[in-house]
């Protein structure tokens, strides 16, 4: 069997994780397994060297700030494969230009194109364990990339397709998915399956537990995640196309503290404004989620939209410049706000269920400043302070504790 193991920051945050995770994987190994493990980097790296880069400069080159933060993974790598080694199996950490794992050319936010497997089959057919980094690839200028924050977990979803593996298991500081972040919300369960699709609304809105373009992949090309601890024997949660479990009424709640509000007052009503305001954005690759648009009045309206709050900066930047080409009188924005989701495929025509939760926010007097709805989810964005009591009163209001 091959089966490709990935171990998340905190699970090799030091030399005891480092063994621990070792050892895990000398086990499947001695079983006459063909083992590829994917590491991030150790515990709370890549944040270091952010805020390294940051004491150099607030705008650090999104080139070099990949060239750096690529350095995370590659020490843990190295380490693991001495681990193992020291343990007396045979292993080799690989980055991903000696793969070659290539990407497109969009620095902090690149998307996996191709990976060569000959040079991975190649040490495992030597019966080594093969110590891949998570998180970055190569793109055709030769230089290194990241895939965005969190992104190992889509390293390994990739890996195991291209090396059709038989168990992809994405390895965690918690036993699986559950109802609501754990740390949270203690009272949330833990899920036994999930769906793909319900899966990835849930990593998209904020549940960090897997990346959203991993969850995305492993639909794609139909690979089943097990999600599950790096330090018990617990059964975790599994990802897949279908589950057995009834269809719930609402599966999770999320919440999504990356967010930030911008308001662009003023603009004259007329066709054409919001299609500039949102190409603008579109060309510079921010993301704009929850978008509202007031009632013109006096030839005049409001657009006010949500943004990831790590593109704020620039976006402000971008508005501020263009104001007399959007007809703005003003643009204001507001990071100190969180968006907070219920997702649930069973709630597709239940009218019900938004009236709920607006109920069990209101029964707390936390105020909503916006509304997004689809199919399988339904978000508010709410003051930041407010973030973890919503979350905590919305989850009681659907029972989805134990
Ligand atoms: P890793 O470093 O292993 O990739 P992450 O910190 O990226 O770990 O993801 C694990 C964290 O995700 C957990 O510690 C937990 O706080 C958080 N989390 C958020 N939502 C959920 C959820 N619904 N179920 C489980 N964990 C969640
Ligand atoms: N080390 C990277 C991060 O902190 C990638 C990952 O952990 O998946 O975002
Ligand atoms: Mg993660």
């Amino acid at each position: 069997m091959l089966i490709v193991k990935k171990f998340g920051g905190s699970s090799v945050a030091d030399r005891e994780r480092i063994f621990n995770v070792a050892a895990r994987c000398i086990e499947d190994y001695k079983k006459g397994n063909d083992v590829v493990v994917v590491l991030s980097a150790m515990g709370k790296t890549t944040d270091g060297l952010i805020a390294k880069a940051h004491e150099i400069t607030p705008n650090p080159s999104k080139r070099e700030l990949d060239m750096l933060l690529t350095t995370g993974e590659q020490v843990s790598v190295a380490l693991m494969a001495m681990a193992i080694q020291s343990m007396g199996v045979q292993a080799i950490s690989l980055n991903a230009a000696q793969i070659p794992m290539t990407t497109t050319t969009a620095y902090g936010q690149a998307k996996l194109k191709r990976i060569d497997s000959e040079r991975i089959r190649h040490e495992l057919d030597s019966r080594k364990i093969v110590v891949i980094t998570g998180f970055q690839g190569v793109n055709k200028y030769d230089d290194l990339t990241t895939l965005g924050r969190g992104g190992s977990d889509t390293t390994a979803v990739a890996l195991a397709a291209a090396l059709r593996a038989d168990r992809c298991e994405i390895y965690t500081d918690v036993d699986g998915v559950y109802t609501a972040d754990p740390r949270v919300v203690p009272n949330a369960r833990k899920l036994s399956e999930i769906s793909y699709d319900e899966m990835l609304e849930f990593a998209s809105l904020g549940a960090k537990v897997l990346h959203n373009r991993s969850v995305e992949m492993a639909k794609r090309y139909n690979v089943e995640l097990a999600v599950l601890s790096s330090l018990s024997c617990a059964e975790g949660t599994i990802v897949k196309e279908k589950t057995k479990m009834e269809k719930m009424l609402v599966s999770g709640v999320a919440v999504d503290k990356n967010t930030a509000r911008i308001s662009v007052l003023g603009v004259k009503d007329e066709p054409g404004i919001a299609f500039k305001l949102f190409d603008l954005l579109a060309r510079h690759r921010i993301n704009v989620d929850i978008i509202i648009q007031s009632i013109g009045r006096e030839n005049q309206k409001d657009i006010s939209f949500t943004v990831d709050r790590t593109d704020l900066d620039e976006a402000m930047a971008l508005l501020r410049e263009n104001m007399e080409v959007l007809t703005a009188q003003a643009v204001e924005c507001n990071s100190a706000v969180a968006k907070i989701s219920i997702i649930g495929a069973g709630m597709t025509s239940n009218p019900g269920v938004a009236a709920k939760m607006f109920e069990a926010l209101s029964g707390v007097h936390i105020n909503i400043r916006m509304i997004a709805t689809s199919e399988i989810r339904i978000t508010v964005l709410i003051d930041e302070e407010d973030a973890n009591r919503a979350m905590r009163v919305v989850h009681d209001a659907f029972s989805l504790a134990e």
